[in-house]
């Protein structure tokens, strides 16, 4: 089979002083050379001071900083696994991630110093002195092990959004055929500057642009953690020259209502990319008016991550599809019985291609019920048009079915975020005598707005059928999100489903 070749390396040789990193939290810059050398010293480190060895594990756990990815391709070039971890899940869900993965090293931020103790961690890296004096003054690594795009890269646990996080064994061919999808679906070459607003322990911070961008020798700039008002200085800013942007629908629907926003000049954006969850509308629209066409792309950590991206041309004219797939990607839409179901019709997605899992860490079974001839299935409820345009309608877990009429949280969604009152808003299903399940809508009211239930209801009469109407409105303060900023619809069910009592749908100001 194919060798793996570090494009690092490859970039240092050919291009040593362009810019590979950039460190916003901490000013750090690299270049390829430097950047080279550092992961070189850490490989030989990691080798002689922990002993790491082909086919271990090493976890990191930190915000965003440029020394991930220096890990990330330190365990390429020793034969190890790399795992990046979110610190923002408890301590006890940490445990059973450490416990499935065992790492044999867990490098972790100074800031969690504390935490870590308590995960029992065979050996530990702090971030900072110790990193520094490793990275800088470590044993250089020349001779990389042999390892083949077969091989396992990294272990991505997927958001939890619908269970708990499972382990995504991504190969470094799914990373290169990433790299290929990429390359055509988002124009990232070599003058590519890329700006990341997800945390690299998600697919969508790690795969979309990141990975890519090193590998054709681009610039790749992190923040610590996403702010809304730095991300709009630094994209405005020409001394910065970002070219390529990636986020969720909560990042962008942020930038957009921070005040920064409407004197933010965001004309060099070559590429804005929105995915990683339903993406109302609205924010499409908002991000229009202010002259930056917010391309929508659909992806998982099991497909590490982009299946299907929508071309710049196409996103007026088939605003709310998520493209069309990318190079050597197969998909269809599966009835019940896995059959392919005619164009206009909704059924699960399923995918097939190169840069696909082959399956969960330690979890043989979830990997079997997950696939059906090789074709993964996403769990993600989808229709293709005529013209061959995919559009994601929602999750299958989320869909409730009211009166016999299948409902998509994600339509109703979509409406609720077009009232000018409303911020934020979510809706799951509740048990209902006489529907079966009814609609029950979770809305966050913009600062100094009031609406009732009856308006909320009003408002989505204009525009969907009468099955689709929340029978019911909450209104809170904010919605419940993961790591990734996706909303918790479990965390969501659990506040404001059938079991919670004692909220208030009485009329409610902002
Ligand atoms: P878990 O698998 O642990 O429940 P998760 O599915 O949220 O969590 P990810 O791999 O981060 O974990 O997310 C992939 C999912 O995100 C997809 O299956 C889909 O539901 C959703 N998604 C991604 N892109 C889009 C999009 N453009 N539109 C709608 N949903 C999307
Ligand atoms: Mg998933």
């Amino acid at each position: 089979s194919i060798p793996y070749y570090d494009a690092i390396a490859h970039h240092a040789m050919r291009r040593p002083q362009s810019l590979a990193a950039v460190d916003l939290a901490t000013g750090r810059r690299h270049t390829y050379k430097a950047f080279d050398d550092r992961i070189a010293r850490l490989a030989g480190s990691f080798r002689s001071r922990f002993g790491i060895g082909p086919g271990d594990r090493i976890a990191v756990l930190a915000p965003n900083t440029t020394d991930t990815f220096e890990v990330q391709f330190a365990c390429g070039r020793i034969g190890a696994i790399f795992v990046p971890l979110n610190w923002r899940l408890a301590n006890a869900e940490l445990k059973a991630i450490l416990a499935d993965c065992d790492p044999a090293l867990l490098v972790h931020d100074p800031e969690f110093a504390e935490r870590t103790q308590e995960l029992g961690a065979r050996q530990l890296c702090p971030l900072g002195a110790a990193f520094e004096q490793l990275a800088l003054d470590g044993p250089r690594l020349d001779k990389p092990v042999a390892a083949t795009l077969d091989d396992i890269s990294t272990i991505l646990y997927t958001s939890g959004t619908t269970g708990r996080p499972k382990g995504a064994i991504i190969t470094h061919g799914m990373n290169f055929w990433n790299t290929v999808h990429s390359m055509s679906m988002a124009g990232i070459g070599r003058s590519t500057v890329f700006f990341g607003l997800l945390p690299l322990f998600h697919t969508g911070g790690l795969n979309v642009f990141s990975y890519p961008v090193f590998q054709v020798g681009g610039t790749v700039l992190i923040m610590r953690n996403f702010d809304a008002g730095e991300a709009l200085q630094l994209i405005g800013d020409p001394s910065v020259g970002i070219t390529h942007v990636f986020g969720v629908p909560a990042n962008y629907q942020f930038m957009a209502q921070h005040r920064r926003f409407g004197e933010t000049d965001l004309s060099r954006l070559v590429f804005a990319g929105i995915g990683g969850a339903p993406t109302p509308d609205a924010i499409l629209r908002t991000w229009a008016a202010h002259g930056v066409i917010l391309q929508q792309g659909y992806g998982m950590t099991e497909t590490s991550p982009l299946v299907l991206v929508l071309d710049k041309e196409d996103a007026v004219r088939k605003a709310g599809s998520a493209g069309k797939p990318g190079l050597h990607m197969e998909t269809r839409i599966a009835g019940e019985d896995g059959a392919e179901v005619p164009p206009g019709t909704v059924g699960e997605l399923w995918v097939r291609g190169p840069n696909i899992t082959r399956g969960y860490w330690n979890q043989p079974e979830t990997t079997a019920a997950a696939f059906t001839d090789g074709w993964l299935h996403t769990g993600d409820a989808a229709m293709v048009d005529d013209e061959g345009y995919y559009f994601i309608v929602d999750r299958w877990k989320d869909m409730y079915i009211s009166g016999g009429e299948n409902v998509y949280p994600a339509e109703v969604e979509n409406v609720l975020y077009q009232h000018a009152a409303i911020a934020e808003a979510a809706v799951i299903g509740i048990a209902d005598g006489r529907w079966g399940e009814v609609g029950r809508a979770v809305v966050v009211l913009r600062p100094g707005q009031s609406l009732s239930e009856a308006d909320v209801v009003a408002h989505c009469a204009a525009s969907l059928a009468r099955y689709k109407l929340p029978h019911s409105v909450v209104f809170t303060d904010a919605l419940p999100r993961n790591a990734t900023g996706k909303v918790h619809k479990p965390t969501l069910r659990l506040q404001f489903g059938d079991a919670a009592a004692g909220y208030d749908s009485r009329p409610q100001a902002g």
